[in-house]
């Protein structure tokens, strides 16, 4: 009991650390506290695919920024159950999209996609009868009440490019929303110079104070200049792509489609994908703060003069789990992992003769190769030392 007085205490003058102490900090705080608490009220009911509290949630999003002026632009696209055999679409998705036009009449031409998804797990019967509403506060209410707050703020501060808000559905069915965009884009797909996913930012952890930042075709010194934007106290770390959640979220269909994308992400939790991702265990200090943080970002990265295109990092096309080993998650169809038959729960140890003790370690080390070169991969299967060549993509 004593040590979870103590560890509270210390989350209050923690997280006092991020607060930028002003009235706008309150009004920001405040519309999100107001957005996300309906989100991820019983009313919308966990805001599911093909469910009525998503068409909900589409209309409060839809209808709060009508009030103030903005218009928005649906997307609705058609869904088959990977099982149908009927020939007409089993339902429907809708991505809900909002353009602010950028002021340089020379760069407005030019996109920059800022994305989340608002659809969650929604509603499912009780075991014993009733339902059980998987209410999604982080995944992603969080997200989406960010990503109107920073619509608002564009709204009357655009930036030189055309900034593309969109809250996407489908995504926790396999990222529907984002692939289809991609694959039918509102506008010209070269004209996006970049894409910013916010998937699970709500749950800052004062005690390790980290933001994951997942950059995958950004510039190293973007990457260098975002780390050091971050907000006192808050500590952002890069993943490039290689762990579990890199692929994760509808940054992913972007950076396939070689647009340098990035995630904001505070990280999973044990109430990830449970009835108990509730708005009461938000951290609305650091929500706040990472909601500034990403605008500070936004507006840097899409005023610059030439934003890099997409930067190619060699790669062995596998995700790793996190932890102290490089330990296989998943190897992608058609990658270099899988050619050179690396399978789930494999522990990689060497690329040619340096060890790679962790996955920090293995993006340190693959940045020393280039893509197409041929590397010897040693790992362990079941405690047997294997060897093989791989080509890096
Ligand atoms: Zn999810």
């Amino acid at each position: 009991m004593l040590f979870q007085l103590t560890r509270r205490a210390f989350i209050a003058v923690i997280s006092g650390c991020l607060v930028i102490a002003a009235k706008t900090q309150d009004d920001l705080q405040g519309r999100l506290k107001r957005d996300m608490t309906i989100l991820a009220g019983s009313e919308m009911a966990g805001r599911g695919n093909g469910q009525e509290g998503l068409n909900k949630a589409i209309d409060y999003v839809i209808n709060s920024y009508k009030k103030i002026g903005i218009e928005t632009e649906i997307q609705r696209f058609p869904y088959h159950f990977s099982n149908s055999k009927n020939e007409e679409p089993d339902g429907y998705f809708s991505n809900v999209i909002v353009t602010v036009k950028g002021c340089d009449p020379e760069l407005n031409s030019q996109h920059v996609v800022i994305g989340a998804h608002l659809d969650h797990l929604g509603s499912r019967p009780s075991y014993g009868g009733g339902i059980t509403i998987y209410h999604g506060a982080d995944d992603n209410a969080s997200g989406t009440a960010a990503l109107m707050e920073l619509v608002r703020y564009y709204q009357k501060n655009p930036p030189a490019r055309t900034l593309l808000f969109i809250h996407f559905t489908g995504e926790e069915w396999g990222l529907h929303g984002s692939k289809y965009w991609v694959s039918h884009p509102t506008v010209d797909i070269k004209s996006v110079r970049f894409m910013v996913n916010l998937d699970m930012i709500g749950r800052f952890d004062p005690i390790k104070a980290v933001l994951t930042f997942t950059a995958m075709g950004m510039s190293p010194e973007a990457i260098a200049k975002a780390k050091a934007m971050a907000p006192k106290g808050m500590s952002v770390e890069t993943d490039r792509g290689t762990s579990i959640f890199a692929n994760a979220s509808d940054h992913a269909p972007f950076a396939a489609n070689n647009i340098p994308a990035c995630f904001f992400f505070t990280g999973i939790h044990s109430d990830y994908h449970r009835p108990t991702d509730t708005v009461d265990k938000i951290n609305w200090n650091g929500l706040t703060a990472i909601t500034l943080y990403v605008q500070r970002f936004i507006t840097e990265y899409a005023g610059r003069e030439d934003i890099p295109e997409f930067q190619y990092r060699p790669n062995l096309g596998m995700d790793s789990e996190p932890g102290r080993k490089v330990r296989v998650w998943r190897v992608h169809q058609g990658g270099s992992a899988e050619a050179a038959g690396l399978k789930q729960g494999d522990i990689l140890t060497h690329i040619n003769d340096k060890a790679v003790g962790s996955p920090k370690d293995l993006e340190r080390v693959l940045d020393l190769f280039s893509r197409g070169d041929r590397v010897k991969l040693k790992w362990d299967r079941d405690r047997i030392r294997m060897e093989t060549e791989a080509v890096l993509q």
